[in-house]
C-alpha cells in the first residue's frame, strides 16, 4: 500500500504548512457567487469551549494576506479566552472586500457559514463591523454575539474593553512603581477612538496628567474639552517625557523605529498586536526594564462581555467584576516575567497554553 507521510503534504507557507505550525483545527472557505461573499473562517482550539472571535472585514491586497491575518488573529483569541478565564476557545473570521458590499443578503449568507458549523464558532464585531450587522447574521444563526442593547445583547464593549484596560495598566504601575496608584503619573494616550475615550475618563478621575494624541483633529480637541487632559502631536508622542504610554489606536507602534525612543516605564494600552516583532521587541523591553502589559490580556474586557451575552444571563455588574480580575492576572503574569527572566508577551501565552493543557491533557505545539 502507498503510504503518505503527513509532511509530504506540508509546505512552508502553504495553508497546510501554516495551520501546522499554529495547530489550527480547521480552516472555513466560504463562498456565494450572488451576494459576492468571500470569507474565511479559522476555527484554532476549540478545547475550552466554541472558538469565540469577531469578524473583520477588510479589502485584502491578496489571499494570501487574508488567510494569515485569519490564522494569525484566530490563535491569538485561542490565548485572550484562555487568560480571561472565558469558557470560549479561539476563533476569528475575515470577509475580504470592501464594506461597501455588505447588504442584508450577503450578511445572511455569511450567518448561514457560520450556522453550517453548528457552533463550534461563533462570531461577534471586530474592524468594519457593526452591532447591525450581527442583527442581520443573527437572523441565521443564534452562534452571534455582539448585538444591540436595545435587541437584547450586550451593546458596545469598548468601554468594558477601557475599563480592563485601565486595571492592567494599574497592575503594570503597582509592578514598575510598587504603587498603583496612577494619581500624578504622565501618561499618554494614543488614540481617542471608541476605548480611548473612556480609559481617558478613568485616568483623569485618578488624577493623572494626561496627554492625549489622536489622527482626526476634531475629535481630539472634543475629548480634550470633555476631560481636560492635554493634546499633543501624534508624531512627537514617542520622545515625550512620560511614565506610562497607552497605544490605544493601531498595532506595531512598538517597533525598531520606536522602541529606543521610549522613555516610558510602562507600555499599557488597548491597541491589538502593539509589538511589530513580538518576540524581537518584547526581549528589548524586557532588556530596557519597561514593564509591558500585554495587548491580548488587558483589552480582553470586549470579549469578556460578548462572551457572557453568548453563554447566556448577561448581567453588566458580573461582567464588570471579571472584567477586574485583569488586574491580578497581569500582575501574575509580570511577576512570572521577572522572576523567568522572560518577556510579559511570552509569560502571557505559556500561562494561557498551560490553561488550555490542563483541560486537554496535551502538550500543545503551537
Ligand atoms: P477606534 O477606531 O474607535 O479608535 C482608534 C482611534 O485611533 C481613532 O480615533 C483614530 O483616529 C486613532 N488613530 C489612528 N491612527 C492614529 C495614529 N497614527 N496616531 C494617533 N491616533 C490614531 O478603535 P477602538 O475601538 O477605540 O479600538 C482601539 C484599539 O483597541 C484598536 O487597536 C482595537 O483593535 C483595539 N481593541 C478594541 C476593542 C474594543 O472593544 N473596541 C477590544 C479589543 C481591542
Amino acid at each position: 500500500m502507498l503510504e503518505i507521510k503527513a509532511t509530504e503534504t506540508v509546505r512552508e507557507g502553504s495553508i497546510f504548512g501554516q495551520i501546522s505550525t499554529m495547530d489550527h483545527e480547521q480552516v472555513v472557505i466560504c463562498h456565494d457567487q450572488p451576494t459576492g461573499l468571500k470569507a474565511i473562517i479559522g476555527i484554532h482550539n476549540t478545547v475550552l469551549g466554541p472558538a469565540l472571535g469577531g469578524t473583520r472585514m477588510w479589502p485584502y491586497a491578496t489571499e494570501e494576506e487574508a488567510i494569515t491575518d485569519v490564522l494569525r488573529l484566530s490563535r491569538g483569541m485561542t490565548f485572550k479566552n484562555s487568560l480571561a478565564g472565558l469558557n470560549l476557545g479561539g476563533g476569528k473570521a475575515v470577509i475580504l472586500g470592501n464594506p461597501s458590499l455588505k447588504s442584508e443578503a450577503f450578511l445572511r449568507r455569511f450567518g448561514r457559514f457560520i450556522e453550517s458549523l453548528g457552533g463550534r464558532y461563533v462570531t461577534a464585531e471586530d474592524v468594519n463591523m457593526n452591532t447591525s450587522d450581527m442583527e442581520m447574521i443573527r437572523m441565521q444563526t443564534r452562534h452571534v454575539a455582539g448585538l444591540p442593547e436595545i435587541k437584547g445583547g450586550s451593546g458596545d464593549p469598548s468601554p468594558v474593553t477601557a475599563y480592563g484596560t485601565y486595571m492592567g495598566m494599574k497592575a503594570a504601575a503597582k509592578k514598575a512603581f510598587g504603587s498603583d496608584s496612577l494619581n500624578g503619573k504622565k501618561i499618554v494616550v494614543q488614540g481617542v477612538g471608541q476605548v480611548g475615550k473612556y480609559l481617558i475618563e478613568y485616568l483623569v478621575k485618578e488624577g493623572a496628567e494626561v496627554m492625549i494624541t489622536d489622527i482626526f483633529e476634531d475629535k481630539l480637541k472634543q475629548v480634550a474639552k470633555n476631560t481636560g487632559a492635554t493634546v499633543v502631536d501624534p508624531n512627537v508622542i514617542y520622545d515625550l517625557n512620560m511614565d506610562i504610554y497607552a497605544p490605544c489606536a493601531l498595532g506595531a507602534t512598538i517597533n525598531d523605529e520606536t522602541i529606543d525612543r521610549l522613555k516610558c516605564k510602562v507600555i499599557a494600552g488597548a491597541a491589538n498586536n502593539q509589538l511589530k516583532d513580538e518576540a524581537k521587541h518584547g526581549k528589548i523591553l524586557l532588556e530596557k526594564g519597561i514593564v509591558y502589559a500585554p495587548d491580548f490580556l488587558i483589552n480582553a474586557g470586549g470579549v469578556i462581555n460578548v462572551g457572557a451575552e453568548y453563554l447566556g444571563g448577561y448581567i453588566k455588574e458580573i461582567v464588570y467584576q471579571q472584567t477586574e480580575k485583569i488586574y491580578d492576572t497581569c500582575f501574575g503574569i509580570l511577576e512570572k516575567s521577572e522572576k523567568e527572566n522572560i518577556p510579559a508577551q511570552q509569560a502571557a501565552i505559556e500561562t494561557a497554553k498551560a490553561r488550555i493543557e490542563a483541560m486537554g491533557r496535551v502538550k500543545l505545539p503551537f
